[in-house]
């Protein structure tokens, strides 16, 4: 994984971007903001398990996008029941400037032993699968689990960074992945986690670094 400069044509309102290419076609980027005004293909909500809405950014992706999400969630709801952890589903962008709505279930912190790493891992691959299979170029992610699921920021930015690197290292549909951070410390600790993958081997060989 290599830093790159934002370009002086990057809008300004988008604050703390930063910038790292995996491989040689996929661009990773780090911001503050609210995932509700990206445009980009599709979004993640950090669903729960019932889709039928709730706080964070789920209550804040529905407030958004109006009752239809809510309707399309509530049919698959009725079609496959709830939605495990580690899964995910899409539905249209309804109101939102994104396209569509890739919803996600993280891992409730249980302290670590409760396989929360794997589970989590899973959030990203399934999503960058289903992103794959809609056809989108560009995904923007929330910080899964680190609010009301409880999952510490600093491990959980390790394990998403990580997850998404490892499958966008291989040729993928989608360029451009963006973490969408709600607040400078979960900024902050993912932007620890990328120098700290730059700098992990076996990683390496197909993220390069370039300082
Ligand atoms: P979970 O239940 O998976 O922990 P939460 O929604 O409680 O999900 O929190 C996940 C992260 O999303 C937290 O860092 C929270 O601050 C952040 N968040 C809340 N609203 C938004 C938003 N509009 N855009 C981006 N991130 C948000």
């Amino acid at each position: 994984m290599r830093a790159e400069k934002p370009s002086s044509h990057d809008d300004p309102a988008r604050l703390a971007l930063l910038r790292y290419r995996i491989g040689p076609e996929a661009i990773l980027e780090l911001i503050i903001g609210d995932i509700t005004t990206e445009s980009t293909d599709a979004i993640v909500n950090a669903a729960n398990s019932s889709l039928l809405g709730g706080g964070g950014v789920d209550g804040a992706i529905h407030d958004a996008a109006g009752p239809n999400l809510l309707a399309e969630c509530q049919q698959i709801r009725q079609k496959r029941g709830p939605l495990p952890a580690g899964q995910a589903i899409s539905t249209s962008g309804a109101n939102l400037p994104a396209r569509y709505v890739i919803h996600t279930v993280g891992p409730v912190w249980h302290g670590g032993s409760a396989n929360e790493p794997e589970t989590l891992a899973s959030c990203y691959r399934e999503s960058l699968r289903i992103a794959a299979e809609l056809a989108c170029v560009s995904i923007s992610f929330p910080s899964i689990s680190t609010g009301a699921f409880g999952y510490p920021v600093h491990d959980a930015a390790n394990v998403a960074l990580r997850a998404v690197a490892e499958v966008l290292q291989q040729p993928h549909p989608v360029t451009l992945t963006r973490f969408v951070l709600f607040d400078p410390r979960t900024h902050k600790a993912y932007a620890r986690a990328a120098q700290q993958l730059m700098s992990i081997a076996e990683l390496q060989m197909k993220i390069e670094c370039s300082g």
